[in-house]
């Protein structure tokens, strides 16, 4: 169906010539999904833009055939790709939200598809467009395909978006992150949408993901990428029960899961090298814990392990001496007994109410109210974590902000948050002021909650200066340092700017700034969700080092929950704006007893590795 042969592309840099996919080869058969895995940056989604010839416009293919259905594309002057892509080759992105034509009504779009790519036209192309709506499960399609893109949910959208790819009856769809932006619950309706359409329409599939629990369910075959190259290909089920590169073993066992609770993740050390560079040795091999000598000076090719199972390594090399074995899937450390937890509450969450006042009209009025948060109560013990948990627009995030105070000049708070005997919504003046030092935040996006203009020192000070306006210059300047060491990073990291970072280092930075004014609480909003999974095993080694040492409490907003089984001593899961249930963390997760929790936990997906 599709033959990718030593497909390479390159693009045009500041610091010179990347080869952003070097040799790429694979060929995926009528009916399958293939899944290409890898952390950002691989070159994963690279490739899905050379195989539609969409690529930016410093980029360019310099080698290499993509046939589809017999017909090399990149040969193709670009009418005749114009036909192939949306016709026999379908795609839909990660973003349905910017896919999308937002002044042109759903129904017109996917019929225009329908009309370019088919015979039919008009009322044909109308009830194949309505008939297409319905089979992606958006209700009532007749009336749904007039409506413009704004009126309908992310999930609504993503599932219009497959629509128009489908309606063309493609020979071959590539999804790329197709489901990353959504909550579990609908991308678990997508993925199963997805699967059943699929195996109808006998379609190639090319999944392209970094998420390792969506492939396990869906692919049948995986590649993983490594800096622009394959460097494993295997059946779904093998590749996860028994992979061969170290690479895709380290990846696997950074993977946060309950049963490697109390214990380090293993995280991948270093990061990917620049693409400009010249190779002369294995990629891996500066991260790799099995490297040998030769590693450095000989390029290892993809070789054939069994008849389906290919390997870039030399470890799998004929003739090397090497057991590989050596390196699979080693056992995992016996977790220590788990501390007793304090069980006096640090934060006494009673009845949070959080309303957002709803404007309209010329002057903007307030017209009415919105109530985000309607009456939480928790507690959170010294030194426990607990994690928030639901869909998005239930009310985790803005139960955290409410906690640190960050939405006391847009919305109002009812209820009461008592830490340490004082009740924080009532706070002024120099207590307030002290309350902000004992509760800190950490965000989701490092960079956008760093000020770009500041070095990292003076990011580190300012919280400092302002919430400890008693120490000396010496003094916090001692703080500080001591902080780069206990996030891991160098002392002249603190003479940089965050854009100098790479997400990790911005997120340690973030970490640092939250601890500088030593808090006794810190609500962790998806701290590790826009990161790889190698680098979140480092942010979440760091976070349970820190809790160790310094006995810090976290609240810790997620949807993952892997994150949850391994970091959360308890749990309480939130829907529009109340706790449905709350509880020990393996307790709820094992024995859930609201419907609500049940139907979220089967939603998320699960790495089936035995
Ligand atoms: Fe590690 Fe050497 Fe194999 Fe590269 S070739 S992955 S460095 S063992």
């Amino acid at each position: 169906m599709m033959k990718i042969q030593d497909l390479e592309v390159v693009l045009d840099a500041d610091a010179g010539l990347v080869k952003a996919i070097d040799g790429l080869k694979l060929a995926i058969e009528r009916g399958e999904t293939f899944a290409l895995v890898g952390e950002s940056g691989c070159g994963k989604s690279m490739t899905a833009l050379a195989l539609m010839r969409l690529l930016p416009e410093n980029g360019r293919v310099t080698g290499g055939q993509v046939h589809i259905g017999g017909v090399d594309v990149l040969d193709l002057p670009e009418a005749g790709m114009r036909a192939v892509r949306g016709g026999r080759l379908g795609m839909i992105f990660q973003e349905p939200a910017t896919s999308l034509n937002p002044v042109m009504k759903v129904g017109d779009q996917i019929v225009e598809a329908i009309e370019t790519h088919t015979a039919l036209r008009g009322a044909a192309a109308r009830a194949k467009a309505i008939d297409w709506l319905r089979r992606v499960g958006i209700p009532e399609p007749e009336r749904r395909i007039d409506d413009y893109p704004f009126r309908m949910s992310g999930g609504q959208k993503q599932r219009v978006m497959i629509a128009m790819a489908l309606a063309t009856e493609p020979d071959f769809l590539i999804a790329d992150e197709p489901t990353t932006a959504l909550d579990v619950t609908i991308q678990a309706q997508i993925l199963d949408l997805l699967k059943d359409l699929q195996r109808e329409q006998r379609m190639g599939l090319l999944l392209i993901t970094h998420d390792l629990a969506v492939v396990s369910g869906m692919a049948h075959r995986v590649a993983l990428m490594y800096a622009g190259q394959i460097v494993e290909v295997a059946p779904a089920a093998e590749f996860f029960s028994r992979p061969q590169h170290p690479y895709a073993q380290a990846l696997l066992r950074a993977l946060p899961a309950g049963d490697r609770r109390g214990v380090a993740l293993e995280a991948i050390p270093g990061t990917v090298p620049p693409l400009w560079l010249q190779f002369e040795g294995c990629r891996f091999a500066p991260r790799c814990a099995a490297a040998m000598p030769h590693c450095a000076t000989t390029l290892p090719e993809l070789v054939n392990t069994s008849d389906t199972h290919q390997v870039r390594c030399l470890l799998h090399k004929p003739g090397v001496p090497a057991a590989p074995e050596r390196i699979v899937r080693p056992e995992l450390p016996v977790p220590p007994p788990v501390p007793a937890r304090e069980t006096a509450p640090l934060l006494d969450v009673q009845d949070l109410k959080v309303r957002f006042p709803i404007r309209g009209g010329l002057l903007q009025r307030v017209t009415g109210h919105f109530d985000a948060v309607a009456g939480v109560s928790f507690q959170v013990a010294r030194g426990e974590t607990l994690a928030l948990v639901g869909e998005s627009g239930c009310g985790k995030t803005t139960t955290g902000k409410a906690i640190v105070q960050l939405l006391r000049r847009v919305a109002v708070t009812e209820g009461r948050a008592m830490l340490d005997g004082q009740n924080l919504f009532e706070l002024d003046g120099p207590a307030l002021l002290d309350a902000r030092r004992k509760v800190q935040i950490i965000f989701q996006d490092p960079f956008a909650s760093l000020n770009p203009r500041m070095r990292v020192a003076d990011l580190l000070e300012e919280g400092l200066m302002a919430l400890h306006p008693d120490l000396d210059a010496a003094t916090r300047r001692a703080r500080i340092e001591r902080l780069t060491d206990q996030v891991g990073l160098r002392r002249d990291a603190l003479e940089r700017y965050p854009h100098e970072f790479s997400g990790g280092q911005r997120q340690r930075i973030a970490i640092a700034r939250a601890l500088a004014v030593q808090p006794r609480l810190i609500v962790c909003d998806e701290p590790t969700s826009a990161l790889d999974v190698s680098v979140q095993a480092q942010i979440l080694n760091l976070l349970r080092e820190l809790q160790r040492e310094l006995g810090v409490s976290y609240l810790f907003i997620t949807h993952n929950i892997g994150v949850v089984e391994y970091i959360a001593d308890r749990i309480a899961v939130m829907q529009a704006g109340r706790i449905e249930e709350q509880g020990d963390c393996a307790d709820v997760l094992a024995r859930p007893q609201r419907d609500y929790t049940k139907t979220l936990l089967a939603a998320v997906p699960r790495l089936v590795t035995a």
